[in-house]
């Protein structure tokens, strides 16, 4: 299949639209989290009153990320030429939409997505379960097949995968899944060039 002959995009945000700046073993270290666990996984099991208070600091810690975001290579002229082209967006995140928010204001792509097509953790289960994809395929009215999942990280290809939609994977110069990975761009100006 072309890649632009796709029209139903969806992108993880954090390192994928912005330069990756999330400290992950600084994050569970500050909050008693083991480095092997996961770190909505590890908070979703806790006790109802500390995972609030962890969930809180959590989202303190990842508002000055936000408020401080720095678009990737090629990221706002990709968005910018997909919206052009009439193309459906949307952002699947682990982040809080609230903080997604920010964060695209922060690069300047506030205006092309949607707020109720930008799904954070408290709209989906995390990836890399599926739901939030099905969930904006259904809104969308479309076959998840009809969709690609643009993301820097593996959870975001298992999601995609997990869908039934397309994968991209950008941000790695190699690429470690590529049994996962429909397309590999080097960053979001190569995946663009890609498009035609
Ligand atoms: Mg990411």
């Amino acid at each position: 299949m072309n890649l632009a002959a796709i029209r139903h995009w969806v992108f993880d945000m954090d390192g994928t639209l912005t330069v990756a700046v999330h400290d992950f073993a600084a994050i569970r270290r500050a909050l008693g989290i083991p480095a092997e666990d996961d770190i909505l996984t590890h908070l979703a099991a806790l006790p109802v009153d500390e995972a609030a208070a962890k969930h809180a600091w959590l989202l303190e810690h990842e508002r000055d990320l936000a408020l401080a975001s720095q678009a990737a290579v090629g990221a706002v002229e990709l968005v910018r030429e997909l919206a052009a082209r009439g193309c459906q967006l949307a952002i699947l995140t682990r982040n809080a939409r609230e903080l997604a928010h920010v964060t695209l204001q922060a690069i300047g792509l506030a205006d092309c997505f949607a707020q109720a097509q930008v799904l954070g953790r408290d709209e989906a289960a995390p990836k890399p379960n599926p739901d939030g994809l099905l969930q904006i395929a259904q809104a969308w009215g479309v076959s998840p097949s009809d969709m690609v999942m643009v993301g820097d990280y593996r959870f975001d290809l298992d999601c995609g995968r997990a869908a039934g939609a397309r994968t991209v994977l950008v941000n790695l110069p190699d690429n470690p899944w590529p049994e996962l990975t429909d397309w590999h761009a080097a960053d979001c100006r190569a995946l663009r060039a890609l498009l035609g």
